[in-house]
């Protein structure tokens, strides 16, 4: 919406909603080659909006908020419905233009206050932040994949009076449940791990411990599984009696989600994430599990083996390179079936056959060997 449709002041008044009701029901990518349903509830939603306006600052009808996310994406959840629920207006970004260099004039143009953003938008923005000072924006908030302790540095630079969030969680806990609030007045430095910035406390109303193999909660420094529970869980994955039974546990009564996550709790009861214990990768901010990818290769190809792996390219953004193992046909015929089964983001950006997939000592595949391969064929 442009601002001249931005009229400010109507409350919405929604109609009572029954809580156990759907409000939306998201894809992610799943190992198995079929995607997973991850069904939200309006009792979901609303606990999730409470707790983002308790930890976001106030956002009012004088905001000027951007939404860039595909709908597919629950980031753009609280991208577009945290403004219209304040009244505010929301900025969009039409599909037919160059993605960068338009938010960054809109950034300026418009004088934005509340900036969502995944950490691989602000890599594409960084050649920009020269030229970008924001004393208007109120909030950057960040969400979807680690964030680097030095690019948020720098941009608070850019954006010298904003509150700066890195909110983090699962599409099964309602677009995110935890968060870290930078506040570069109290503490220099962002609080990080690695150069990785903290992904903080859990959200009003949620609750995160690390769990170890056998399930015992984990005391502060030890690493392990992070689990989230609380009232923006999802009831459980789209008719997958399986999956919920993998992903969900019960600790003293309460059901938590396992995210996948590994991670440990600081003595001051902060979180510091560490990164995966499966194969899932984020690409552009999206979640994408190899094996999903690997699965439907190998139906097109019919090798011995695909592998794809994921490498960091310029900036840190991540790439995909398929391996496919004693395949005698056409790469690209194989790389074109991708594209048409799966979203764009989803496919390799290039793809290499191997006589044999290298193994490691334990007779698995290879995939450090893989990545190095991967990286010195792309020149990184
Ligand atoms: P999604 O379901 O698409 O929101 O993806 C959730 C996954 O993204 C999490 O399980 C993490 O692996 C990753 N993720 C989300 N936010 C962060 C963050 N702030 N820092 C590190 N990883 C994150």
């Amino acid at each position: 919406l442009g601002s001249e449709s931005c009229t400010g002041s109507t409350a919405l008044s929604l109609p009572h909603r029954d809580p156990d009701a759907w409000a939306y029901l998201l894809f992610t990518s799943g190992t198995s080659g079929v995607p997973k349903g991850v069904p939200i509830t309006v009792g979901n939603v609303d606990a999730f909006l409470d707790a983002f306006f308790a930890s976001s600052g106030p956002m009012t009808e004088e905001d000027r908020a951007l939404q860039m996310f595909d709908l597919t994406f629950d980031f753009s959840v609280v991208a577009y419905l945290a403004p219209l629920a304040r009244g505010a207006c929301l900025y969009t970004v039409p599909p037919n233009v160059i993605k960068f260099t338009f938010i960054a004039a809109l950034l300026d143009d418009e004088h934005i206050t509340q900036l969502p953003l995944v950490p691989s938008v602000i890599s594409h923005l960084r050649p920009y932040f020269g030229d970008l000072h924001l004393p208007e924006v109120k909030h950057t908030f960040f969400c979807g994949e680690a964030l680097h302790a030095d690019v948020l540095a720098e941009w608070s630079r850019c954006a010298p009076n904003s509150r700066l969030t890195n909110y983090y969680g699962p599409t099964e806990a309602t677009v995110f449940a935890m968060y870290y609030a930078w506040e570069p007045a109290r503490e220099a430095v962002p609080r990080a791990h690695n150069g990785i910035v903290s992904i903080g406390a859990a959200m009003a109303g949620m609750r995160a411990v690390v769990i170890g193999d056998e399930g015992r909660v984990l005391l502060a420094g030890e690493k392990g599984e992070l689990c989230l529970a609380g009232p923006q869980l999802t009831p459980g994955y789209f008719n997958d009696p399986s999956r919920n039974a993998e992903s969900f546990l019960r600790l003293d009564g309460e059901r938590y989600y396992k995210t996948g996550d590994v991670a440990y709790r600081e003595s001051d009861g902060s979180f510091t994430f560490l990164g995966r214990l499966d194969t899932q990768v984020k690409v552009q901010g999206y979640r994408v599990e190899l094996g999903e990818i690997e699965h439907h290769a190998r139906a097109l190809a019919e090798p011995r083996g695909a592998v794809v792996v994921d490498v960091q390219g310029l900036a840190g953004l991540t790439r995909l390179h398929l391996f496919l193992e004693a395949f005698d046909g056409e790469v690209d015929t194989v790389l074109h079936g991708l594209k048409a089964r799966l979203p764009h983001y989803m496919v390799p950006t290039a793809a290499t056959v191997v006589r044999a997939l290298p193994l490691n000592s334990n007779g698995k595949v290879d995939r450090l060997r893989l990545r190095a391969i991967a990286s010195e064929q792309a020149g990184s």
